[in-house]
């Protein structure tokens, strides 16, 4: 075979890593280089490739360092059995690119993953000294992310850490058994170990040392993971249970829902369909309930019939239609936690609300100027001059308020 140009194992690995959505890159430390001397920013806007949870548009440079793989994982188009393209970067060239790149003001950053070559440890080391030369000797100040092999050593995990703005560690599948079924080369065990050992770490260097008092620079912007949903036949609400463990356990800055594609010549235990992407969508939007919304992951789904989040309709939604008894609320007398359980209420218009109200008492239109739509929330609220009657507990509620929102989203 002959060697390939870097063009051509660009075209191969970037195509390569499109498969991972963990790649925002919110939570990074805000920094320059001005003072420094170097070159990059975190800051700023690009080309965007990614969206930051906050709607910051990001550029990145995002690709493997090789997609040679020795492990087996039935998901995946890289796997050693597949019979896919091959190319593998190396060290000079990924920094190079990197430079380059960013000095035509293509990219923001790097995202850099890499399947496995010979070992773990070899190719972490790689990925490793990708990370420390752009800092070290090109003084880069861009964005690096650096997806971790959970099996490489925890020495190599914690020099990454000295490098990159965000760390992450796939745990592959919401299951155990899952994992085990269709990555038999990984260990559960071994992927939340490292999880540990990284928190462990980051808690550690968040603390002043006792000679400089300064907190020393370790994976500013934490540690992400990805979870391949619909390879396997895990419920919504067992990807939410794993995601609020990973959470809770890991403190895990972002959990990142891939819905898997189907590959060639893929395993007979691997579906043929790729998950509705409003599956994954729907995952988000329960993500945040957890997270900003004060839901605890049980109640999300609790009195659903299948565990599945509803696809017509949002979760919040979801929520509220199967516990009608909680509402309405009172929009001007309802504590905030109140108010952010109202389908439609965002934590910004929430916001408004307490604010608004503390000079005068509001109207169903004054709610509706402040968002999007009132059809989502009018069933669920008490207004001044307003308040829902039977229509809470109406039946066929629910498809009323889905098909005004698919008319609304039409324009
Ligand atoms: S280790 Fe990563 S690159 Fe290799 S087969 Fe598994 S998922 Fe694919």
């Amino acid at each position: 075979m002959s060697a390939l140009t870097v063009r051509e194992k660009l075209a191969v690995l970037s195509d390569a890593a499109k498969y991972d959505a963990s790649c925002a890159s919110s939570g990074a430390a805000k920094k320059d280089s001005l003072e420094s001397g170097g070159i990059g920013s975190t800051e700023g806007m690009g080309i965007c490739h990614s969206y930051a949870p906050d709607g910051r548009c990001i550029s990145l440079l995002k690709i493997l360092l090789t997609n040679f793989c020795i492990y087996d994982c039935s998901y995946c188009i890289n796997r050693s059995s597949s019979n896919v393209r091959r190319a593998r970067f190396g060290i000079d060239e990924v920094v190079k690119l990197t430079m380059d790149f960013y000095r035509r003001n293509y990219i923001e950053g790097l995202f850099l993953s890499s399947g496995v070559v010979r070992s773990p440890d070899e190719t972490m080391g790689e990925m490793v000294e990708v990370a420390r030369r752009l800092r070290l000797e090109e003084k880069f100040s861009g964005y690096i992310h650096l997806k971790t092999i959970p099996e490489s050593s925890a020495e190599l995990v914690e020099q990454a850490g000295l490098y990159a703005d965000r760390l992450s560690i796939n745990v592959e599948l919401p299951t155990d058994e899952g994992v085990k079924r269709l990555a038999p080369e990984k260990k559960p065990e071994t992927i939340r170990l490292s999880m540990a050992r990284l928190r462990q770490k980051m808690e550690e260097k968040a603390e002043p040392t006792l000679k400089t008092k300064k907190r020393e620079r370790f994976a500013p912007g934490g540690q992400s993971t990805q979870m391949i949903i619909g390879a396997d036949k895990t419920s919504d609400d067992g990807i939410l249970h794993t995601s609020a463990r990973l959470y809770g356990s890991y403190h895990l800055r972002r959990v990142y829902y891939s819905a898997f594609s189907p590959i060639p010549d893929s395993s007979s235990s691997l579906p043929l369909q790729k998950p509705p992407l409003m599956r994954e969508h729907r995952l988000y939007q329960a993500d945040w309930l957890m997270r900003f919304y004060g839901f605890s992951q049980p109640e999300i789904l609790a009195g659903s019939s299948d565990g599945m989040l509803d696809l017509a309709i949002d979760p919040k939604l979801g929520w509220a239609l199967r516990n009608r008894g909680q509402f309405p609320i009172d929009i001007n007398r309802a504590d905030r936690e109140a108010l952010l359980r109202v389908p439609g209420l965002g934590t910004k218009v929430v916001a408004k609300i307490l604010e608004t109200r503390r000079h005068r008492r509001m109207r169903l239109e004054d709610v509706g100027w402040i968002c999007q739509s009132i059809a989502k929330l009018r069933p669920f609220i008490i207004a001044e001059g307003w308040s829902p009657g039977a229509l809470t507990d109406k039946a066929g509620l629910r498809e009323k308020i889905a098909s005004s929102c698919e008319q609304l989203s039409l324009f």
